[in-house]
């Protein structure tokens, strides 16, 4: 049976790659382990946080799916951060994890060119010329295509732990994939072991509450996608719980540590810095007398809670034992115990930033097997090579974003530059450019791209042409409408500060003792609330934004020198040894990659600087 594209997985990576894919025309197969697993919340039931919040607004600005699906499936939603500045603003919204799981199901049932099969796939075929040529499960059936993608997340030879219990099965007893590690391993992928854990769930009518603080959500709710109607998500919503640790709980886990499969060496994966288990932050943290838990309903129609924060491997008896210490969990039934879960994945410097693989044509990666952790690094990066390999099935360059236009930017370039050697988790912190990332303004960012991909329609682009349109009047107005002497006595008492006749508004927006609020009496202009908070944050944030500029055109420079794929660095005699190995393993698009890959120094990127100007005639600055 022929497809144009067949992707390995029905992860939060493999329903956005497969959706790109039959959305641009491609006639698409997706076979994943078991159908009533689909984009399945192995762990938290919950979808976004900070600078997850802002992969999610990416994803639907360039036309993906899973900021439409939590929209629709969400049960509490909250804008974190919000007291800190809009770069770090990011929603998070606590799902249904069954209706997430089940809607995901029928966009996936319902898309044109898009079959979903049961299966387990063991083996990747080549053709001569090493390209991708499909793949074989292990019913023996053969299915053929010319993009292949792999999205098998934390299912491959995965194994379960807590304690001494070990079992060879996928997360929560779901099947795992046997075979096709060995099919990765023999078309010359490196192949690492990982780690991550996840907490017990209990029986939320064997909770305390009155012991606990309450978390509620916002009001009004903020919705992830561009294209949802803000009326349509403000809905009765369920409430969270804070509770916290105590000396008690820091002692039974102490006393125990030596039967943590992550302390008595039986664990070998590389587990997430950031993602810690509990008895990781009773020992990284031994000073700190409690921890914060968040107590989490898993859907409306489930009696279970998520005990976020006592991610553990720790046996079964220690779980009881230490959960009970907790306030509002003295009596908590566990209804499913904690374990940590090992897994293969590749290095993903093995990949181009297009997820496609450097040495076999057609075969893409994404998702947790990249190395990533979390369901949103997984949707962007699946979004991404359903986009890539659709573009490659249609002959047309990929779409690469750099690290100054997103989070996915970033994102794919530090695994597939850098490679890391942990689950790599997403923070604000790893984006340079965060001021002029902000969710807030993914679609003017993206959504251009994402219509030039053909993820986008025509109307929505309209849309978003209109909205910038819109920006730019507003702006503009900003700048030229000046208050008059009434006006300024108006907005003077307003905001108990004197304000000089002839003040324009957007000097007078920049003031921090001046809101939007003071300011819109004034415009003639129709906006939409989209619109004034963009002309808001970019008045506001005008001299960091500027000065931000100025560093991503200095970035840019670097990032439109390009490298010949072919450029033969050992040949370079003044590169140091470690950077001709490094160039010629990696083989970076352009100067700016080369320069962040690990062991190139400065000095070597004045060499290549050099090397290119010699050799090319032009002049690299
Ligand atoms: C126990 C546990 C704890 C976690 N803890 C955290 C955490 O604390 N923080 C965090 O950010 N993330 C955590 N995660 C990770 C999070 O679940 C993943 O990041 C996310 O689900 C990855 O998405 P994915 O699409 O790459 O893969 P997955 O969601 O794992 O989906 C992979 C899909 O591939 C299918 N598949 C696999 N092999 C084959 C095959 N050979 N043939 C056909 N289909 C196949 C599977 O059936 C599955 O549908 C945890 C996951 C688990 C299991």
């Amino acid at each position: 049976m022929h497809y144009d594209a067949i992707v390995i997985g029905a992860g939060h990576a493999g329903c956005e790659a497969a959706l790109a894919l039959a959305r641009t025309g491609q006639k698409t197969l997706l076979i994943t382990l078991t159908l009533d697993a689909i984009a399945h919340m192995a762990c938290n039931p919950a979808i976004g946080g900070t600078s997850k919040g802002h992969l999610v607004r990416e994803i639907d600005a360039l036309g993906g799916q899973m900021g439409r699906t939590i929209d629709g499936a969400f049960i509490q939603s909250r804008m974190i951060n919000t007291k800190k500045g809009p770069a770090v603003h990011s929603l998070r919204a606590q799902a249904d994890k069954a209706k997430y799981s089940a809607s995901m199901k029928n966009t996936l049932l319902t898309q044109q060119n898009l079959t979903l099969l049961q299966g387990e796939v063991s083996e990747l075929l080549t053709a001569e010329n090493g390209s991708i040529s499909g793949v074989k499960t292990t019913h023996g059936a053969v299915y053929s295509a010319k993009a292949v993608i792999v999205t098998t997340g934390v299912y491959l030879k995965s194994r379960i732990l807590a304690g001494e219990f070990c079992e060879e099965t996928g997360p929560g007893g779901l099947m795992r994939s046997n075979h096709l590690t060995e099919s990765i391993k023999n078309l010359g992928f490196p192949i690492m072991r990982f780690k991550t854990g996840t907490p017990p769930r209990i029986n939320k009518h064997t909770v305390d509450y009155e012991k606990m603080e309450v978390q509620p959500g916002d009001d009004p709710v903020v919705p992830f996608s561009f294209l949802t109607d803000p009326d349509s998500v403000q809905i009765t919503q369920v409430p969270c719980y804070l509770t916290y640790t105590n000396e008690a709980t820091h002692n039974i886990l102490r006393a125990n540590i030596h039967r943590s499969p992550m302390y008595s060496g039986v664990i070998k994966g590389m587990g997430a810095r950031y993602c810690p288990s509990i008895e990781d932050k009773i020992v990284r943290f031994a000073d700190k007398e409690r921890h914060q838990l968040f107590i989490e309903p898993e859907g409306l129609d489930n009696d279970e809670l998520y005990v976020q924060g006592f991610s553990s491997s720790m046996p079964y008896d220690v779980q009881e034992a230490a959960l009970h210490t907790i306030p509002g969990l003295e009596h908590a039934q566990i209804t499913r115990y904690a374990y940590a879960i090992e897994y293969d994945c590749i290095d993903a410097t093995a990949l181009f930033g297009s997820l496609m693989a450097k040495e076999v044509p057609g075969l893409f990666f994404a998702g947790q097997v990249n190395g990533s952790s979390g369901y949103e690094e997984a949707a962007a990066q699946g979004l991404m090579a359903g986009i890539n390999a659709s573009l490659y099935l249609r002959g047309k360059d990929p779409l690469i974003l750099d690290r100054s236009q997103g989070y996915i930017g970033v994102l794919i370039d530090d695994l597939t530059t850098l490679g890391t050697p942990e689950p790599y988790r997403m923070m604000t912190s790893r984006a340079e450019y965060r001021l002029t990332l902000r969710q807030d303004n993914a679609d003017l960012r993206l959504t251009e791209l994402g219509y030039h991909a053909g993820l986008v329609s025509e109307e929505r682009y309209a849309a978003l042409l209109q909205k910038k349109a819109a920006l730019d009047a507003g702006l503009k107005e900003l700048e030229a409408r000046r208050l008059s002497l009434t006006e300024a006595e108006e907005v003077s008492r307003a905001i108990g500060a004197p304000v000089q006749s002839g003040t324009q508004l957007n000097t007078l927006l920049a003031r921090n003792d001046a809101q939007l609020c003071h300011i819109t009496p004034y415009l003639t202009g129709d906006y939409t609330p989209a619109v004034l908070r963009q002309m808001e944050i970019s008045t506001k944030y005008r001299g960091y934004i500027q000065r931000q500029q100025r560093d991503i055109e200095a970035f840019l420079k670097m990032e439109h020198t390009p490298l010949p794929e072919d450029m033969d660095y050992s040949a370079i005699g003044s590169l140091r040894i470690e950077a001709r190995e490094k160039l010629s393993r990696i083989r970076p698009r352009n100067l700016g990659q080369a320069g962040r890959i690990s062991g190139v120094s400065p000095s070597d990127i004045s060499v290549l600087m050099v090397y290119l100007k010699r050799h090319q005639g032009e002049e690299v600055q």
